[in-house]
Formats: C-alpha cells, structure tokens, sequence
C-alpha cells in the first residue's frame, strides 16, 4: 500500500511553487502592472477578468469569483484531487514524493532543520571574519576587491577559517559520526556543509575561504560559494546540490537586488559572485550569477517575471563567446513581446568586477546601454559561422537561423526576424513558412478536463542546448529546410530555385518590410520610457485616490459613468472599476455596506484598509467628477498605448501586414483618441 505523503512534504513543496510559473505554464498570462491577467479559463468571457497577483500569490476571477493559490489552480485547471495534484507539481518540479512507511522515511528532508542549520553556518563564518585569528588574509583580500564592510555586511560575507572542524566542532559539539549522538552531523552533511569519506570520517567542506551565503527569494541561506585563499582548488566552491540548494534553480544575488528599494528595470547575468558583490558596491544593484551552472531556461523566466529585460555578460574571449550562444538558445522560447534579451562582451581578459573598478558605474552601464539587441546577436552570430557572400553560405546561413527563430514565442519579434530572414537570405516568405511551422497557439479552455493536455511546450523542456528541442518545432525544420548541403550542382540547382526570383510569387516582401529603413534595431526601439513613467506613476497616484474617495464615499458612484472596452492595467485599476461596476448594481451609501459587497473576496481585506484610512488628501473638485476624470485618463493611455503599438507595427511591416481587426482598430483610434482628449 502507498503510504501518507509526509505533511513536511507538502508544505515544502506548496512553498516552492510560484502560482505565475503554475498559471502561465496553463494559460496565457497578459501583464498588466504588477499583476498578470488573462480571459478566465473557468468561465466564458471575451475581455480578460482573471487575475494573478505575484506579490499575493492568488488567483481570482473578478467576473465569476473563484479564487485560491497555486495548488487550487492546478487541482481547478487539471481537474485533480488534492494528492494527485502534489504528484503532478512534485512531478513538474522534478522531485520524487517521499510516502511514509517506506523506506524513504529515513530520507525525508528535514527542511527547516537544514535551513536552520545553513544560517547558522551563515552566522558562523560571518562571526569568523571579525574574529578568527586568521582574519586578514579575508579582510585584505576584500578589501583588495575594492569592497567596503557596509557591501559585505548587505551580502553577509563570511570567513571559513582554515583547519578541517572548525564548523563541525561549532554546530555539532560532541557529536561523533560513528556514535548514535550523531543528528546534526547527518544534518550537517545533508546539506553539504560537511563531507564525509569512505571510513565514515568526517570534517569541514570549506576551509580557508571568503563564503558568500546563497539566499533563496525568501532570503533563507540554502547554500554557499566559497572563494579560496590559498592554493586549495577549486578557485571556486559551491555548496552541492541538496535537499535546500536546487543549482539550476537559484541565482546568487536575486534576494540581495530585490532588497534595494530601487525599481528594477534590467538584471544583468555575470558569471561569479564576486562579479554580483562588486557591481553593487558601485551602484548597480540588478545583478545576478548563477551557480556554476549554465543558465537555464527557469532561471531566465524567472528573471523575466521580475524585469522586462535581461543582459547577459560574458568574457569576450571564444569561451565567452560560446556561453554566449548557450544563453541565446535557452533564451530563445522565454522571449514574449514585450521582453528583452541583450548579450554584452566585455574586452579580454576584463571581468564585471575588475572592469567596474576601473571605469565606475558609469562607464559600465554606458556598455550595458550598447549591449547587442536578441536579433542582431543571432544574425551575427551566424553570420560568422558561414561564409554569407556565397550562395550555398545563404543556404547555411538560413538553415542555421530558420529553427532558432522558429521556437520564438509568436509575436511581433518572431514577425520581424522572419522578415529580416527573408530579406538577408532571399528566401521567400512562402518557403520561409514551410520552413518555419507556427508554434501551436496556446489558448485557454473552458473545460478543465480536456485541459490537461495542453501544456506549454517551451516550460518543461530542459536545456535546449545539450538535446535538441523534442516538440515539433525545431527538428523537422532542420530536416526539411535543405535536403543537402549545396556541395553538388544538383543541390545548388535546387537551392536556386527556392531564393528564386519567382515572378509568379503571391507576396512580396517589400510589401512587409519598408526596404529604405529594415534595421532590426527599429525592433527593439522602446518608447519615450521616461516620459511614460512619469505618466504613470501620475496615473497610479490618481487611480489610488479616486479608489479610496470611492470606497469612502460610494454614493458618488451614481454619478459616474462606466469606462467601456476598457482593460484595467494593474490592481488599483482593476478594483477601482470592480468597485464602481458593484456600485453600480447595488447602490450604497457607506462604506460598510460597500464591504459587504466584496465579502468572502480575496481583496475584502485590501478594501477594508482604504476605508479605515485616514483621508490624507484633498481634491479641488466634486468626488465624482475626479473619479471620472481618473478614468478618462486611464482610458487614454490605454487608447494611446493600442495606437503607438500599432503604429511601430505599421512602420515595420507596412498597413498590409495588420490583421483585418488591427487595421479597424488603427483607421478608428485616432477619433477616439480625439474624442477622450476633450
Ligand atoms: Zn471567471
């Protein structure tokens, strides 16, 4: 019989979970400000109502009111029970499910002892560099790295003294391996902080080395990298992968950015933890490294989720330049309109940590600023490797960038790299589509049993680098593009028939991309950024105001007019419409009776604190008439934003490539945009 899954277990587990990686891996999310939205997969609806707050962890459909967190979600979407959804999100996560009564019971990760046990290792060495006799040689090797103590303090770099049971001694006194007194040690080795030889014996992982704690995004230390001081190798030391410390999973440096009370608008990916540490010292704060581990596909997505753009920083040596081409590949099916990839080489020899020292803050985001757009790194990338004057190179040429480009998430990029494709090498667009079949649409659905079967292609897929993608994208590219290489006249024939210069040819690429001004970096041009955020953060004032003078005075909700087609942005957005929209249904008078409305909610709470709030500021104008206003405001920006959308879309591609409901939209916009002006 299957025995009890351990109650530890679970709750490790729904710990782990992120309910946007559980929801977006099922439906499409939209971003919408903090939050992500989407047409609400549990009932029928045209505009989106769905939401999911990152920050809350929850879920809820503000058209039909269901709401939980992420294990609700799977057990609601996949239509599972309570244990079978754990199996299934265990499963995703690869982890096997321990049961009790077997034989796992011996196994079972203690997590919170482990956890307990790495911060006061965590403690220990960061005791050790004030105090260990040895302590110099730490202090001065930071101190050499241009480090102050308040940036060893903010990442709590420690100090592992030499000798081989200084830690041992301290966390398990007494304890011998051999005894049955022996807990902490076994604790001790779980979670890779002391080693154990074949007799049995046991003693210290790090010894002699500056030790930088590895936070998880709760900012408990799982695990550290330590960074040798003598001629002990490796140069650099990381924990092993244990119970706490998923390496593929974790980036150092992530917990530490998100502290600085800073908007995050880019994260960089470096290589080393020093890289993180120094970087910060000079004022950038938005750097990450991974764990002596490539970067993989769930550390992208996660990155993404918390900014819209991603550098990566490499060597500008061939080694660097090959991690380079890794990272492009994993990056590849993360990249949804709207985020960014950026691939930066620093000159030979230089690192983050070395070049910031020596150029400053400035100078190192100026180079950031530079950095190579997604396209253009791809484009070059391949174009190095074939010999693109040439025929037979082109053929290469397009063989070796059609696949990559076709795993792209559909959109806008993917559009115009197929295009730019399409011009660079001559193939026509109608070859171009056979060589690039479409990503099967992910679309949500209203019925959770069948639903199951739709799961993102992209999420699970482990490095696309070591094992070509299994779906049905890439490989079958590969295999039908060219049959050959165009070594043969017979070939090279064919091939010249596929550039062609096909008369007969229904689209004409010109028609797609305005051939006096194709330049990918039109692609990746984003809007006036300052001015909008100023807008914004204007906007988001306003939308909290009228929604507290709302919820404190919902009479006025009489006199307001309902925004049509309007698609809130962000949370405030959202409640403020919910609000008037219940208000509108059943009128009221005060702000108890408005909270009944928002009972059982998981926004009751939220809606209950504007209320109890002192009003802390004053408007010259009637409540409604502010209201209102707000919502004009917010409308206008939304009609803006459709606008500039399409019109960058225009630009690249020409009207003809809008969809017939786009060119409705972009002939339409401009009155409307007239009329919500006045
Ligand atoms: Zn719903």
């Amino acid at each position: 019989m299957v025995g009890l899954i351990p109650r530890n277990f679970i709750d490790d587990i729904i710990s782990r979970l992120d309910i946007i990686d559980v929801v977006s891996s099922r439906i499409r999310l939209k971003k919408a400000g903090k939050n992500y939205s989407a047409c609400c997969p549990f009932h029928n609806e045209k505009t989106p109502s769905f939401n999911v707050s990152p920050d809350r962890q929850f879920y809820h459909c503000f058209g039909c009111g269901v709401s939980g967190d992420a294990l609700k979600f799977v057990m609601e979407f996949d239509g599972l029970e309570f244990i079978d959804a754990i199996e299934k999100i265990a499963g995703d996560l690869n982890i096997e499910v321990p049961r009790e009564g077997n034989d796992q019971k011996s196994r079972e990760p203690q997590y919170r002892e482990l956890l307990s046990l790495t911060q006061k290792s965590a403690d220990f060495f960061e005791k050790q560099l004030r105090t260990s006799k040895d302590k110099n040689k730490a202090i001065n090797y930071l101190k050499d790295r241009g480090l102050s103590g308040k940036a060893a303090k903010f990442f709590s770099i420690g100090y592992a003294p030499p000798g081989w049971y200084n830690l041992q001694n301290t966390l398990a006194p007494g304890e011998k391996n051999n005894s049955t007194n022996n807990k902490t040690i076994k604790q001790l080795i779980s979670c890779g902080m002391i080693i154990e030889s074949d007799k049995g014996h046991t003693h210290d992982r790090f010894r002699d080395r500056v030790m930088f704690p590895i936070r998880n995004v709760k900012g408990q230390v799982i695990a550290f990298g330590g960074r040798v001081l003598g001629d002990e190798k490796p140069k650099y030391l990381n924990s092993p992968e244990t119970p706490i410390f998923h390496k593929s999973q974790e980036l150092y440096g992530l917990y530490e950015a998100r502290q600085i009370r800073q908007k995050l608008t880019r994260m960089i990916i470096v290589e080393g933890y020093m890289d993180v540490v120094a970087l910060a010292e000079y004022g950038i704060h938005y750097a990450v490294a991974t764990l002596g581990t490539t970067t993989s596909e769930h550390h992208i997505r996660r990155l993404f989720k918390v900014v819209p753009e991603i550098i990566f920083c490499f060597d500008g040596d061939s080694a660097g330049r090959k991690a380079a081409q890794r990272a492009m590949e994993t990056v590849i099916p993360a990249l949804q309109d709207g985020l960014q990839a950026r691939f930066l080489f620093l000159p030979d020899g230089e690192d983050p940590d070395t070049i910031v020292r020596k150029e400053g803050k400035e100078a190192f985001e100026k180079r950031l600023d530079n950095a190579k757009g997604f396209s253009e790194f791809l484009f070059d990338t391949i174009k190095a490797e074939v010999d693109f004057d040439t025929l037979d190179g082109k053929a290469r040429f397009g063989k070796k960038a059609g696949p990559l480009i076709a795993r792209l998430p559909k959109g806008l990029l993917k559009e115009i790299m197929t295009n730019s494709l399409s011009q660079e090498t001559g193939i026509d667009k109608e070859t171009l589509a056979q060589l690039l079949p479409e990503e099967k649409e992910r679309t949500n659905r209203h019925d959770s049993k069948a639903s199951t079967a739709i799961t993102q292609p992209n999420a699970k897929s482990k490095s696309s680098l070591s094992k070509p993608q299994t779906n049905n994208l890439a490989p079958t590219t590969q295999e039908t593009a060219y049959h050959a290489e165009a070594t043969d006249t017979e070939t090279a024939h064919h091939h010249e028939h596929q550039y062609n210069i096909d008369s007969e040819q229904e689209i004409d690429i010109d028609d797609f991309i305005d051939s006096e001004n194709p330049t990918l970096a039109q692609a990746n041009r984003t809007p006036n950024t300052k001015e909008n955020s100023k807008e914004n953060k204007q906007l988001a004032s306003m939308t909290m105001k009228a929604l507290t003078l709302l919820v404190k005075f919902p009479e006025s909700a009489q006199h307001i007019n309902l925004l049509e087609d309007f698609e809130p942005e962000d949370e405030n957005e959202r409640l403020l419409c919910e609000t008037l929209k219940k208000l509108k249904l059943n009128p009221q008078k005060d702000s108890i009776s408005l909270l009944i409305l928002w009972t059982g909610s998981p926004y009751a709470d939220y809606i209950k604190s504007i209320a109890n709030k002192k009003l802390d500021f004053t408007i010259n104008q009637d409540n409604s008439e502010y209201i209102q206003g707000t919502l004009q405001d917010l409308k206008l920006r939304a009609l803006r934003r459709e606008f500039r959308s399409l019109t960058d879309k225009v630009r690249l591609l020409s009207f003809k490539g809008l969809t017939a409901e786009e060119k409705t939209r972009f002939v339409a916009l401009p009155k409307q945009l007239k009329k919500h002006k006045k």
